[in-house]
């Protein structure tokens, strides 16, 4: 799965959710959210954020991230 961090923190594009084929990005409190059930790893929202926001979970470190992209995307 692709997880959003704190770097889209007030970033005003949304260029990544018009790409999503599967619309898995969701609103959290103050930036967008990666469902991690839904996600299909197709990794085109990842070139489209200005931000650097959106990073594979392969990464080192990035299992808070997961668990938290999850939390915020379930609320809905
Ligand atoms: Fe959507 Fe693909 Fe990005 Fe996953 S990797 S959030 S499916 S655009």
């Amino acid at each position: 799965t692709y997880i959003v961090n704190d770097n889209c923190i007030a970033c005003k594009y949304t260029d990544c959710v018009e790409v999503c084929p599967v619309d898995c990005f969701y609103e959290g409190e103050n930036m967008l959210v990666i469902h991690p059930d839904e996600c299909i790893d197709c990794g085109v929202c990842e070139p489209e954020c200005p931000a650097d926001a959106i990073r594979p979970d392969t990464e080192p470190d990035t299992e808070k991230w997961v668990e938290f992209n999850r939390k915020y995307s379930e609320m809905w």
